[in-house]
């Protein structure tokens, strides 16, 4: 099976749609979404609508806990908050059932996903070697897919081992998964980079040679801007999205 991989697409549509076009291209099989739909962009409802349709898996992110009451919004800063309460206004009753229907965990054959960390499936980090020992120990599959930090890395360990080592994940460069090891690993996000590169981020895997492949993708970020800014949204979520912050 070959599997597209997405993450926090945080209601951008034109980056959704880029990312989309390129999984058409590579006709996967399935496709795994690790939380946060919706939440900073402004067509969560087109967003929702596109995920629903898609076949594959699909995991709850803290924000779109947050936008159907789910998660306490003292966690967020203001922008987020802001964000979440105008989400959660315009999101339509069957987009609402689908986020609230989201689990924290879901299994496929040889892997989890979760948004955070295995530890904490939906608001973890995994952002140093510490957290992802943390994580891996709670895992129970070998490669744990995980998004959140909109950060792409990649950790693995050999099976039965205590410490793991960061791997080097480039976009565009294959990465072979060993059986003998167990990874936890981030392709980074669609709708809100945050590793200075403002290109939406995915990931492609194909679990019978084991090649894992993150890719950058352009899309009309003047666009995603626009509509952020014509929904009244805080005009930081528009800015960010050009400096991949
Ligand atoms: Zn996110």
């Amino acid at each position: 099976m070959r599997y597209g991989i997405l993450a926090d697409i945080h209601g951008n549509l034109p980056a959704m749609e880029a990312v989309m076009e390129h999984l058409e291209a590579e006709g996967v099989d399935a496709t795994l979404c690790l939380g946060d739909i919706v939440g900073y962009g402004a067509d969560p409802n087109a967003c929702c609508e596109r995920v629903r349709a898609l076949a594959g898996l699909c995991v709850a992110g803290n924000h779109d806990r947050a936008a159907v009451g789910a998660f306490d919004l003292h966690w967020f800063n203001a922008q987020a908050r802001a964000a979440a309460e105008w989400t959660a206004h315009v999101l339509t009753p069957e987009n609402r059932a689908f986020l609230a229907s989201l689990p924290d965990v879901a299994f496929g054959n040889g892997f989890q996903i979760v948004h955070g960390s295995p530890a904490d499936p939906v608001a973890g980090y995994i952002l140093d070697l510490f957290e992802a020992v943390e994580g891996m120990d709670c895992q129970r599959r070998p490669i744990c897919w995980v998004g959140h930090t909109h950060v792409p890395c990649a950790f693995a360990r050999p099976h039965g081992h205590r410490l793991c080592a960061p791997l080097d994940l480039r976009p565009g460069q294959p990465l072979v998964l060993r059986a003998e090891c167990e990874y936890l690993v981030n392709c980074g996000a669609v709708g809100q980079p945050r590793d200075g590169n403002p290109l939406a981020a995915y990931g492609l895997y194909d679990d019978e040679t084991r090649v894992l492949e993150c890719r950058r993708v352009p899309y009309d970020v003047a666009e995603a801007q626009a509509r952020i800014r014509a929904a009244g949204l805080p005009s930081w979520l528009a800015e960010r999205l050009a400096w991949g912050r």
